[in-house]
């Protein structure tokens, strides 16, 4: 990111300041027939992981897509106060999603 980019808090419309938060929201899909197939397969014993590896959905494209495109993706700047306040249940939903990341991480 260039310092030309940085804009305002998109919640209090102050400065941003040194450290500030960027949050990124993005258009998921879930393949409803990616979806149907691998219940199809699991339901004859084939675990998720197996039916991943084999592609079984390779038929009817990606089973999850997650928008990449600037026009389905928004990014707002957070400054640290607003992240902390107006934006508390995020902070603490992001928090519990790190301690989850990071656990799964220590039992690899
Ligand atoms: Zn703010």
């Amino acid at each position: 990111m260039k310092l030309s980019d940085l804009r305002p808090c998109d919640f209090c419309n102050g400065p941003v300041g040194f450290c500030f938060r960027v949050i990124t929201i993005a258009l998921a899909v879930v393949n409803r027939r990616a979806v149907q197939e691998a219940v199809g397969f699991h339901a004859m014993g084939w675990p998720l992981g197996l039916t991943e590896a084999m592609g079984a959905h390779a038929s009817s494209g990606d089973p999850v897509a997650v928008a990449e495109d600037n026009e389905l993706v928004t990014r707002l700047f957070a400054c640290q106060d607003c992240y902390a306040t107006k934006l508390s249940a995020l902070a603490v939903a992001a928090e519990a999603r790190d301690a989850e990341t990071a656990a799964g991480e220590g039992s690899a």
